[in-house]
């Protein structure tokens, strides 16, 4: 079959012979628009032998790319009525190996993923791995923050989400979309822009328009000492957005002084807002204040 799945012919057929209807709650929208599809598989730079983490493969309209692009691919899924889908409508042999050797399927919420265990066998660990996936929107940040707190070899995460949720990763101090999910990746990736996918490109059509986003891993990262303790004063510090520091870091530094102290020490001023902060004083803060 020579017509690729993420066309819009190919898809509603596969959509007739199987019955399929698109999962609302597991935020399924397929992707039916090839060169969507080609622009993720070029912004990850897929290469041959690349190891691929695919999220969410659907009926396998990016699976079908990655694997042409020379990728080994692995795949956490959710919908079970997929496996079989996956399994005919695939190409079955790629570069004269079977399918089998290519792909492979794993039912799991990817949330509870523990991706050594699941990968060992099919992957070699010791190479870095790529994640790509368009993924299921109800579930964009907790994924992001599994991911940027996973010890995977990761080369680089392509990840197509809602336009909006792009515009947090990349923001800056001083834009309002800048906050917690922002810092949290920033500390830990470099946020590029790869494309901008319309609403019209998916079936069914979701509301918004969506982004994809190439994440890389710093090479310098900055030192935040405990990652979950520094999460937690970043979270703690946009607690009230619209709130001076001063008046978010009361409920972590109580007594006066102590709190004047560490702001003068940021050498900014006390009525400043959170996101005006850089990712520099908010480590800053994080070394001076303690959990009790
Ligand atoms: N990759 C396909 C495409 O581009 O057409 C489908 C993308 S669709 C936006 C998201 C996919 O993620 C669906 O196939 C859905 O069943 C799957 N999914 C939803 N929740 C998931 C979870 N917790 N773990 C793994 N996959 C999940």
């Amino acid at each position: 079959n020579n017509i690729p799945i993420g066309s819009p012919v190919r898809t509603q057929a596969i959509i007739n012979r199987y019955f399929v209807k698109a999962k609302k709650n597991l935020g399924q929208n397929f992707l039916v628009d090839q060169a969507a599809i080609l622009g993720i598989v070029q912004a990850a730079d897929i290469q041959p032998n690349d190891q691929v983490i695919e999220i969410g493969p659907g009926i396998g309209s990016l699976t079908e790319q990655l694997l042409l692009a020379g990728a080994k691919v692995f795949a956490y899924e959710v919908d079970d009525s997929l496996p079989e889908i996956l399994q005919n409508e695939l190409p079955p042999k790629i570069d004269n190996q079977p399918l089998s050797q290519r792909f492979k399927l794993l039912l799991k919420d990817v949330l509870k993923a523990n991706f050594k265990e699941d990968l060992a066998g099919f992957f070699d660990l010791k190479k870095p791995i790529k994640v790509v996936a368009n993924l299921p929107y109800y579930i964009t940040t907790p994924i992001i923050f599994a991911l940027a707190e996973s010890d995977l070899h990761f080369a680089s995460l392509t990840l197509m989400m809602q336009k909006e949720v792009a515009e947090r990763l990349e923001a800056s101090p001083g834009n309002k979309e800048y906050g917690p999910l922002t810092i949290s990746v920033q500390t830990e990736m470099k946020v590029n822009l790869a494309l901008q996918v319309s609403h019209n490109s998916f079936m069914p059509r979701p509301k918004v328009d969506s982004s994809v986003v190439v994440l890389t891993p710093l090479k310098d990262k900055p030192v935040i000492g405990n990652r979950q303790h520094f999460v937690w004063v970043v979270k703690m510090c946009f607690a009230q957005r619209r709130k001076t520091l001063n008046n978010n870091l009361k409920a972590l530094v109580p007594d006066n002084t102590t709190r004047e102290a560490l702001i003068k020490e940021l050498g900014v001023d006390p009525r400043i807002r959170p996101e005006d902060l850089t990712i520099k004083q908010f480590i800053k803060i994080a070394r001076n204040v303690h959990r009790k």
